[in-house]
């Protein structure tokens, strides 16, 4: 069947990608983008820049607004899609209207998980870091000597503590895993950057919340461990994040922490197709990052289009801290009889990376303040060349020439 109408629902950067392949690759039928804002932003300057001050809200916007009328996809903005209905060809909107649909996107992102540790009202300052409107509400609290505790010293935490630190509150940050994030960067890389946390005049605690508890002035906390609680004046939560599946669960789609997708990204009905944070590809975990949210986008178009998708690749994310820039690829494991770690540089001294290897085949890097050691790792993982570890350690040795491999 020639498909003639495609809807799809949230404008984050799943979406958005997901319209622009679309058009790009010659896609000419209706093409409506559903978003709950106004005009799309991008979300990871919410706990950076934005958070910061330092850009404004149209500054993040995805495309520009005249971007969606340029490309003839009708945006709906401030609208919320209420029911998904693949048999009928239908997407219902909250104001009743109704959008016909040959082929449906979920592109609905997740939110912030919120867990409670007490009572607390509705103006508790007690935050989670989604969208622009809580990093509006956490902005105007993060004034110079505001209490912040951040629960979660995960990405989204750590890049809070750094912007908050340079907005002048002062910072406590608690995390159970000492120290967070070496699932993703490896347990060295993870205590020197959590270290850092200390160094720029915060305090880091491997501890728990057992409760948090409205005060006169802010909130009151019980750290798990401490005989007295702390007082702070705002609390953000930066514990994780649920996927948004109400639309496809209510739909009869298959969802298990995600809605689940085969390599095309189609759900369990052959024309609903979901991208981004709110997707899971069977038997793999979300990826929760923002490239591979864009390019689900990409191959979710390729898809409707019936062309080949775009090659495979490693996984790649950022992020940013006290003026340092961090990036990762593939996938970080310890040391075993199978892996090795190698180290290029110092770590603790910026640039630096480091890289798993399986045998003599890099499966994961993470650099600080070297994107190129992660471009170039990337190309060894989706290349599947082998390297000599002395090779890869050696600052030296330009990256680009081990492409080649050793064999
Ligand atoms: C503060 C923050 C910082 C981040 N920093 C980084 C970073 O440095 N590096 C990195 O790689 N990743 C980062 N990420 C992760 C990255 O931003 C996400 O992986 C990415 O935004 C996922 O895109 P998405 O389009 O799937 O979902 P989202 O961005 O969540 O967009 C989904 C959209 O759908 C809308 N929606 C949901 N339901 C409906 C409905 N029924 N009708 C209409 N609209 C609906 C939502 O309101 C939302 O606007 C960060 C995330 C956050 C929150």
């Amino acid at each position: 069947m020639t498909v003639t109408s495609v809807v799809v629902v949230g404008g984050g950067i799943a979406g958005v990608s997901t319209v622009a392949e679309l058009r790009k690759n010659g896609y000419a039928g209706e093409l409506t983008l559903v978003s709950a804002d106004a005009v799309p932003y991008d979300r990871p300057p919410l706990s950076k820049a934005y958070l910061a001050g330092e850009k404004p809200l149209d500054a993040i916007a995805l495309q520009r607004p005249d971007w969606y009328a340029d490309q003839q996809i009708s945006l709906i903005g401030d609208a919320v899609a209420v029911s998904v209905r693949p048999d009928a060809g239908e997407v219902e909107l909250a104001d009743g209207r109704v959008l016909p649909a040959d082929r449906i996107v979920l592109a609905t992102g997740g939110r912030a998980v919120r867990p409670t540790f007490g009572q607390l009202g509705r103006d508790a300052p007690v935050h989670v870091l989604r969208d622009v409107a809580d990093a509006d509400r956490l902005r105007t609290q993060l004034v110079p000597g505001a209490r912040l505790l951040i629960v979660g010293g995960g990405l989204i935490g750590a890049e809070v503590a750094s912007t908050a630190r340079g907005l002048g509150a002062e910072v406590v940050l608690v995390d159970p895993l000492d120290p967070p994030l070496a699932a993703a960067v490896g347990t060295e890389v993870a205590r020197w950057l959590h270290g850092l946390h200390a160094e720029h005049g915060g305090e880091a605690l491997t501890t728990t919340v057992e409760t948090l508890l409205e005060a006169r002035a802010g909130v009151a906390v019980q750290l798990k461990g401490e005989p007295d609680s702390r007082r702070f004046d705002v609390v953000l939560l930066a514990v994780g994040l649920v996927s948004e599946t109400g639309l496809a669960e209510a739909a009869g789609l298959e969802t298990s922490r995600g809605i689940l997708v085969d390599s095309g990204q189609v759900t369990s009905h052959p024309s609903v197709l979901a991208v981004g944070d709110c997707a899971r590809l069977r038997d793999h975990p979300r990826a929760e990052h923002w490239e591979a949210a864009q390019r689900d986008g990409a191959r979710a178009a390729a898809t409707i289009l019936g062309s080949a998708p775009p090659p495979a690749t490693a996984p790649w994310w950022w992020s940013d801290r006290y003026g340092l820039h961090v990036e990762g690829v593939g996938e970080m494991r310890s040391p075993d009889a199978e892996h090795q770690t190698v180290v290029r540089g110092v770590v603790g001294q910026p640039p630096f990376s480091v890289f798993t290897l399986r045998g003599e085949r890099v499966i994961g890097a993470v650099a600080v303040d070297d994107p190129n050691a992660v471009r170039a790792a990337r190309r060894m993982i989706d290349r599947g060349v082998d390297v000599r570890a002395s090779d890869l350690a050696d600052p030296a040795t330009d990256l680009r020439k081990l492409l080649r491999g050793t064999r």
